[in-house]
């Protein structure tokens, strides 16, 4: 689950992480407002969306050489103008694709004044099963292009969970960043409470890019990308209100409601399948045939009719799908059980599309027998290679 920029503030903030002063924004006037809440003469408005490169991001409704997403004002007048142009409108940035995302929230800062800008990032290593702190000198810009062209620039520290942050951690940071005297100090201290923060809240990344290190000789977290771990959230029910629901893919929001993990993909054939194996499974060999998966599904273990018909649901949302391969390994859920449920829930949906199903498992005649007593136009298919061949042709053959 991701956060916004000022809500990862506003977490590490209380874990004592230097973050300069800033309040979020919902109109212009509130950004107006708050700004002077803040010393000046420095404001920096930046817009509020689950993606990075925001600086160098545009603006679809603004000419191509109007500033990005994150803009410097000197003034109350500037402040103004900056939120003016950013509220509502769609910015687009590496990390949103090209539809962009629509701008619904502003976070006015405290301007820091900028000496160098360092990156420093949180995430578990799971070849060696530790917290990783990641660290650059190279901050401030795009890091997967540093990694590709510099890497000897980029430091890994491997962080043991049984011992915890220790010392030498601290001063590997600073060294890693050319850090010496009072700036190792804060570079020590703030790596250590970043480690605390991304323990408590059971994070899965935390990246501060730029870490700058302010002409007046401190550190300090100018940007901050928070995510946690979904499978704890369930022991975060404050963290769990940070959500913005309206930053998420509706589909794949409608399929979280209904405990089905659903992503979109590009393709044609929307698949429904049990198990997150499988279902690679079943993409690669649509693959194979030729043709490309509209998205990845797995129904889970209780493929009952209320999922199926939900999957349905958000599979022929999207208007690519042209075919619909459900192919389901009926294990603790009867075939049978399973066939009754997609025989319903086609009914339901009024399935306009192909359907091709391969069933297996325990009492899967059964299962067969009712699908081809259906009434409807139903393929069954034998196994994988079967189904993939039978939907890429009945796509084909539709089309
Ligand atoms: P991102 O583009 O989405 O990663 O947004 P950032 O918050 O990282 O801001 C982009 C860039 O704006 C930073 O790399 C800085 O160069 C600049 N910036 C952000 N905050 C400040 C600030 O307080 N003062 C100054 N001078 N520049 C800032
Ligand atoms: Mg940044």
């Amino acid at each position: 689950m991701n956060i916004h920029e000022y809500q990862a503030k506003e977490l590490l903030a209380k874990y004592g992480v230097p973050v300069p002063a800033g309040y979020a924004a919902m109109t212009v006037e509130e950004a107006v407002e708050v700004s002077k809440k803040l010393p000046g003469p420095l404001y920096v408005v930046k817009s509020q969306i689950h993606a990075g490169g925001r600086g160098k991001g545009k603006f679809k409704e603004l000419p191509p050489e109007a500033k990005g997403g994150v803009r410097l004002a000197w003034s109350e007048e500037e402040v103004r103008a900056a939120a003016t142009d950013m509220l509502g409108n769609t910015l687009v940035t590496i990390q949103t694709g090209e539809h962009g995302k629509q701008v619904n929230r502003l976070y006015v800062t405290d301007g820091a004044d900028i000496e160098k800008e360092f990156y420093l990032a949180l995430l578990v290593n799971r070849a060696t099963g530790r917290v990783s702190m990641v660290v650059s000198t190279e901050g401030g810009m795009d890091i997967e292009t540093v990694a590709h062209d510099t890497p000897e620039k980029i430091h890994a520290i491997d962080i043991d969970a049984a011992t915890g942050f220790m010392p030498h951690h601290g001063r590997s940071v600073a060294a890693a960043l050319g850090l010496t005297g009072d700036l190792a100090k804060q570079a020590a201290s703030t790596a250590s409470k970043l480690y605390d923060a991304f323990l408590g809240t059971d994070a899965e990344q935390i990246e501060i890019n730029p870490l700058a290190v302010t002409k007046q000789g401190q550190l300090l977290v100018l940007d901050a990308k928070v995510a946690f771990d979904g499978n704890a959230m369930f022991r975060h029910k404050d963290l769990m209100e940070l959500r913005d629901e309206s930053e998420e893919d509706p589909a794949e929001l409608e399929a979280s409601k209904y405990d089905l993990a659903y992503i979109k993909l590009d393709g044609d054939i929307g698949c429904m399948v049990n198990g997150a194996g499988l279902a690679m499974a079943t993409m690669d060999i649509i693959k194979l045939n030729g043709m490309f998966p509209a998205n990845f599904l797995d129904v889970g273990g209780g493929a009952n009719k209320a999922k199926v018909t939900a999957a349905f649901k958000i599979i022929l949302a999207d208007p690519n799908v042209k075919g619909i391969l459900v192919n389901i390994f009926g294990g603790i859920m009867k075939c049978d059980i399973i066939a009754e449920g997609i025989v319903a829930a086609a009914k339901e949906v009024n399935l306009s599309v192909p359907l091709v199903v391969r069933l297996e498992g325990t009492n899967v005649q059964q299962g067969k027998d009712i699908l081809a007593n259906s009434g409807l136009a139903i393929v069954p298919a034998n196994d994988l290679g079967d189904a993939a061949k039978k939907i890429v042709a009945e796509v084909q053959k539709a089309a």
